[in-house]
């Protein structure tokens, strides 16, 4: 199962170990019967949904959250089978899928649970679903003020079961008093859906930045947490204790020794100054994720030192400078673009005004992930 090598000159290498620190380190700051829905939606944000969530569910995550029907039957494909939540909308041609592939769906709205629940006793199950609520996200969700009659409507649908009622926060990560707020107006909500008797296994929240800046998203009444980003190894701030866990490498495909004047790559934005300049050509381009507007900024690491990209970045291609002595560097070399001593994927990110979401999730489908740990290092060893 896990690799660690490449046979492609371009790969993400994806460290397992990384992933389980980061898990274990959020299970340090939660009390210890939390439960952890771990997302791993869009692939994993890049890292690979199938290797991610087996070992997620090894460390004792209970849940697993996708955003669509595909990704879920991924999965289940792959032999999980762990509870597992839609966050997306599902449309109603695709509600077979959800009983066939044993998932929870998300409700937005009474008149969605109702169709969804229509077509669940048609094949003769029951409808098991988590509702969800708009407490300041403005996405969707049943708006909290006036949420109490409609989940009541929504329990009353025969053979209902409410296995979870959640809402979701925009700025967790950058304005503590409005997320306290959400959370105040959540947690009345659950009152009032306790005092009515509205049986519901799950009350959850809290996304990575909640566990961090957010008590009272992880105490009572709520029950399971949800975090992405963080275990992965990224934070919007600095956050010192976790991991990243994704490094996009490449090996060196030429070196050319280049002559005074002549330029490297379209619209010939680099131009050799002196003759004898080293460029390597590294054969990853904006199509495995690298945005153009990197040109001439980003600095990629070969052999412990960092080098610059030169010239504009081509869809299969960047051309880095090696200077005039690159002696040491040879075709083959290995070349870290971000991740593992070269760009973190958060200063990556900045420098091409992207989220640390964007640049892992823009690792494109062509780019194998490789995944290491130490375990397969020692193997390789013996
Ligand atoms: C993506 C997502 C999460 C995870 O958020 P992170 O910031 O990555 O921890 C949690 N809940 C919902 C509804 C989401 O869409």
């Amino acid at each position: 199962m896990y690799l660690n090598k490449s046979h492609r000159p371009v790969w993400a290498e994806i460290n397992i170990d990384a992933i389980r620190a980061n898990l274990l380190y959020v299970k340090s700051k939660l009390p210890p019967d939390m439960m952890i829905m771990g997302v791993v939606k869009a692939d994993a944000y890049g890292h690979g949904a199938i290797p991610v969530s087996q070992e997620l569910l090894k460390l004792g995550v209970e849940y697993l959250a996708v955003s669509n029907i595909d990704e879920a039957i991924e999965l289940r494909n792959a032999g999980l089978s762990s509870p597992l939540l839609l966050f997306g909308p599902v449309e109603s041609p695709e509600f077979g899928k959800l009983i066939q592939f044993n998932m929870f769906p998300t409700v937005f709205s009474f008149e969605y649970a109702r169709e969804l629940s229509e077509s669940y006793r048609y094949r003769g199950v029951f409808p098991k679903v988590h509702i969800k609520i708009d407490s300041g996200m403005g996405r969707l969700g049943i708006p909290v003020d006036d949420a109490l009659l409609e989940v009541e409507q929504i329990s009353k649908i025969e053979g209902m079961i409410i296995d979870g009622i959640y809402s979701h926060y925009p700025s967790s990560d950058d304005d503590i008093e409005y997320s306290e707020q959400q959370t105040l107006k959540f947690t009345k909500l659950i009152a009032d859906i306790k005092r009515l008797g509205i049986k519901v296994r799950h009350f959850h929240i809290s996304n990575s930045s909640g566990i961090f800046n957010l008590p009272s998203s992880f105490s009572d009444p709520y029950t399971m947490v949800r975090p992405g980003l963080c275990l992965y190894g990224y934070s919007s701030q600095k956050n010192p204790e976790i991991q990243n866990s994704m490094s996009l490498k490449a090996r060196v495909a030429a070196i050319n020794k280049m002559k005074q004047g002549q330029t490297v790559s379209y619209l010939r934005t680099y131009k050799i100054k002196e003759n004898g300049e080293n460029i390597a050509v590294i054969p990853v381009g904006y199509a495995d994720g690298i945005p153009t507007i990197l040109s001439n900024k980003l600095k990629v690491r070969i052999k412990n030192k960092l080098y610059p990209n030169v010239g504009r970045i081509c869809m299969d291609y960047m051309m880095v400078s090696l200077g005039q002595n690159p002696e040491k560097i040879q075709i083959g070399d290995e070349v870290t673009v971000f991740g593992e001593g070269a760009a973190s994927v958060e200063y990556f990110g900045k420098l091409c005004h992207r989220i640390p979401y964007e640049v892992t999730c823009a690792v494109s489908k062509r780019v194998p992930r490789i995944y290491t740990r130490k375990e397969d290092e020692r193997k390789a060893v013996e």
